[in-house]
């Protein structure tokens, strides 16, 4: 019997599936499909992408769905666009000889008039984004009152992403739902409590260790002097020629700024940031997904939900702040069974950091050095030799220039061709690196004493390291703010708010400290005044933003004002910045 039939798939999903090239089910969809295709069960599904997990719902669905009835009877929710065209995209593959099977995907940023129509002709299964699906409920475009599944895709994200009302509001107002399927990658708090409110005795599984991440994924990491960060990563790219690579970085400045250098410099690579329209955001996606594009370089922002096979490495320009942001980044690589190789360029001061991320994902990182100029060389030289040996002769007319080619070069030697050809693609390479330094010495300029601290610099040149984990510095002010996350910040889009809007550079900043409707944030003294000059007294969403020196440590003063605005405000939770500012 066929492994998948065997997990109780009726036949149309099995020869979906072995046409797909799946041979044996993955860990998640063993342990899920066959009780999720009793259809009362809830279910809590602990897996990250690149486990087979979209299978592991997506088929039950299908089984259970009832195809003589026109009406949603399934709901899926998950964060982004692009999981949502994802799962639709595999949806459609497993449907494929379920073709009276109709799903529909809606998600912002395309026209929710034609996704009205679509609703409206009879679909079984509806695939969304919170935000949209909430309007088309409002619009009364949806009806949700026969769906009786109802699956939470990557729960943690949507919850980080600040969607928890609209979750709420979902499954609040899917009342006949005979049983509630949540996956995510993580157990927080937040979705713990989702379960507890919403769902009836789940059955839980955990797809290896809870918060571990996938065995498949050589974590290295690389010790360098904050000064430099930018060749580090220059000779991590040069180092790999076949990389195929999604680098991350902490702010859009910083992604903005490496990816215009190294495009300069002749590297097949973009940025993606919140200031690209969806149009361009899809083009830049749709040319790395057809890996005409090397490279991406993202913040955890705009990355959200991405999701492309074949990565071959990730690389934290900077380590994260959040540890469980690099189970996610690390999670983009290493899928589907494949190999894949996180690489994090850090600072001595980040040792303890490598540490903590040992514990929390249970494996182990190797501290590999950052390879020299000659090394760099010498794999680029090969890789090259090697493509030139594996060149396909086969279709071109050579044979024609073969003669004239053979008297030309009557007199020359193979070991001279080779070297002309080796100059040729090389010399720019060879010069560029002639004098590299060695950029694991401590001591090279730009390298700081443990607790030195400078202001200003950027990846040029002398840059103070992020002290968010220098507790307790003298050096630093703190502010209080009356944002926080039910704002619909979290860490990253934070950090890139009061940055954009103050014109400071992110070293100044220390530990920032969110909670539900305020945020404490540490400051170099010498920029604090700055920062509240740019952003006290600010509309954000229809508030005045109040920033001043806190007077206590990171204690929580009673919640600022300002909460019924947000309990009555739109969705439009995620910060997207005004403009773009260049990276100083
Ligand atoms: P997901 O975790 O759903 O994003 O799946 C990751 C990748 O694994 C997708 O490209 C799937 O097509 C692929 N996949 C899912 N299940 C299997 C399977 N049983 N065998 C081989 N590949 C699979």
């Amino acid at each position: 019997m066929n492994a998948f039939e065997a997990l109780g798939l009726n036949e149309q999903l099995v020869q979906a599936v072995t046409d797909l090239g799946f041979e044996t089910p993955t860990e998640i969809q063993v342990k899920a499909i066959p009780v999720l295709l009793s259809g009362t069960t809830d279910f809590i599904g602990l897996a990250q992408t690149g486990t087979g997990k979209t299978a592991a719902f997506g088929l039950p669905l299908l089984q259970l769905i009832d195809g003589t009835q026109r009406h949603p009877q399934a709901l899926i929710v998950c964060p982004t666009r692009e999981l949502c065209l994802q799962i639709t995209n595999d949806l459609e593959n497993f449907r494929k000889h379920n073709k009276n099977i109709v799903t529909e995907a809606v998600y912002g940023g395309a026209s929710i008039m034609m996704q009205i129509r679509n609703l409206k002709r009879g679909v079984h299964i509806v695939i969304a984004t919170p935000g949209r699906l909430i309007d088309l409920i409002e619009r009364k475009a949806i009806d949700l009152q026969k769906v009786k599944y109802v699956v939470l895709d990557e729960a943690d994200e949507m919850l980080n992403m600040g969607f928890r009302d609209d979750i709420d509001f979902v499954l609040k107002n899917t009342i006949n739902r005979e049983s509630t399927w949540l996956f995510s990658a993580t157990m927080p708090p937040e979705v713990r409590a989702i379960s507890k409110n919403y769902m009836e005795n789940p059955k839980e599984v955990t797809v290896g260790k809870k918060n571990s991440g996938n065995v498949n994924i050589d974590h290295q990491f690389f010790v360098v002097p904050a000064s430099q960060r930018y060749e580090a990563l220059k000779r991590l790219i040069d180092f790999n020629p076949g990389m195929y690579g999604i680098i991350f970085t902490r702010t859009k400045a910083d992604a903005q700024e490496v990816s215009e250098r190294l495009a300069k410099s002749g590297y097949e690579i973009e940025a993606l940031h919140g200031d690209l329209s969806q149009q361009q955001r899809d083009k830049v996606m749709g040319r790395f997904r057809s890996k005409n594009l090397q490279l991406l370089i993202a913040t955890d922002v705009a990355a959200r939900g991405i999701d492309v096979d074949g990565i071959t490495h990730v690389i934290n320009f900077e380590l994260p702040d959040d540890m469980e942001v690099y189970t996610h980044r690390s999670g983009r690589t290493g899928r589907a069974g494949k190999t894949g190789i996180c690489l994090s360029i850090c600072h001595s001061r980040e040792s303890y950091k490598i540490k903590s991320l040992e514990r929390m994902i249970n494996a182990q990182f190797h501290k590999v050095d950052v390879p020299s100029g000659k090394d760099v060389c010498r794999k680029q030289f090969f890789h090259f030799m090697d493509k030139l040996m594996q060149a396909d002769v086969s279709h071109g007319d050579y044979e024609t220039y073969m003669p004239d080619l053979m008297e030309k070069f009557a007199d020359v030697s193979k070991e001279e061709v080779l070297q002309r050809v080796a100059a040729l693609e090389f010399d720019h390479f060879l010069k560029y690196y002639e004098h590299a330094d060695d950029l694991n010495k401590s001591d090279i300029r730009g390298d700081r004493r443990p607790m030195e601290r400078t202001s200003g610099g950027d990846m040029n040149g002398s840059r103070k390291e992020r002290t968010s984990f220098n507790r307790g510095n003298s050096g630093y002010t703190r502010l209080f703010i009356n944002l926080g996350t039910k704002d619909g910040f979290y860490k990253a889009s934070f950090l890139q708010f009061i940055l954009d809007e103050s014109d400071l550079k992110k070293e100044v900043l220390g530990k920032i400290d969110m909670r539900d409707m305020n945020s404490w944030i540490e400051i170099d003294q010498a920029a604090a005044s700055t920062m509240i000059k740019a952003i006290d007294g600010k509309r954000y969403n229809n508030r005045t933003v109040r920033m001043n020196e806190a007077d206590g440590g990171f204690k929580r003063p009673n919640d600022e004002g300002g909460r019924s605005d947000r309990a009555t405000e739109g969705r439009k939770r995620i910060y997207a910045p005004k403009e773009r500012r260049s990276f100083k």
